[in-house]
């Protein structure tokens, strides 16, 4: 299991791309979320669109699915060795094909549906892939809206957007070896989003074990990284890099 991050920064980076991750494992790949920069992140890593086997989305917000339409129709021009599979949380599909349908919908050749595009499965609580499960886990990102990290034990749990779940980060903690979670890393607090400060109040064992994400620009200075690096156990999360 290889995990490169297409894009690490917030839904305002510029420079970062947004949160997206490329999981490389048993000849296939998926995505975690697919917002438009990381066809960026995949063209430095040499890969085209049509390469993307597996999409996971986790919630509904721009920065994370706003590279899907794009993903559908290069598909549909430049077919690759399979149709995209799109495992969509139950509640999300009608509201995402409203959000793709307006690109997708009418063409040249008549009305296309969404699973003309995606090989669309909806998922509610865990889904497999290659023999491999990923379990959905309802996160605390904005009150009422949707939204899921997925746990792929033994190797990680990515967390999505989320306000930091402490007892959930606690009982998972020894089961993966990885914890990919979203930090906003600024002053003030957010209230859909974690801060730094609410991180560190986890045991240092399992601070060890986290590499942060979805973090603002600031942090690509590398003078601010290293001295973030040399003072905390998390490793802030680099674009590219593929993580075993
Ligand atoms: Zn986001
Ligand atoms: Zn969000």
């Amino acid at each position: 299991m290889k995990v490169t991050f297409l894009g690490c920064g917030d839904g305002f980076s510029i420079e970062q791309g947004h949160n997206s991750a490329l999981l490389t494992f048993a000849d296939t790949n998926l995505c975690i979320d697919f917002p438009e920069s990381s066809h960026f992140g995949l063209h430095q890593l040499g890969m085209k669109l049509n390469q993307i086997e597996h999409i996971f989305i986790t919630h509904l917000h721009e920065d994370h699915v706003n590279g899907l339409q794009k993903l559908a129709l290069y598909h549909r021009v430049y077919p690759g060795r399979v149709k995209p599979k799109l495992y969509v949380p139950t509640g999300l599909k009608d509201d995402l094909w409203q959000i793709l349908r307006h690109g997708l919908e009418l063409t040249t050749r008549g009305k296309r549906v969404f699973e003309d595009y995606f090989d669309v499965e909806c998922v509610e609580n865990k889904f497999t892939v290659e023999g491999l499960t990923f379990e959905l886990v309802p996160t605390l990102h904005v009150p009422d809206m949707l939204s899921y990290g997925l746990l792929c034990k033994p190797y990680f749990y990515f967390s999505g957007d989320t306000r930091l779940d402490e007892n959930y980060i606690r009982s998972i903690a020894d089961e993966v070896k990885t914890i990919y979670h979203e930090c906003h890393m600024q002053d003030d607090q957010l209230p859909s989003h974690t801060s730094l400060e609410e991180l560190l109040t986890l045991p240092e064992s399992i601070q060890a074990k986290v590499i942060l994400m979805h973090y603002v620009d600031d942090y690509l200075e590398l003078k601010l990284r290293e001295k973030f690096h040399q003072q905390y156990k998390f490793r802030l999360a680099k674009p590219l890099l593929g993580y075993s």
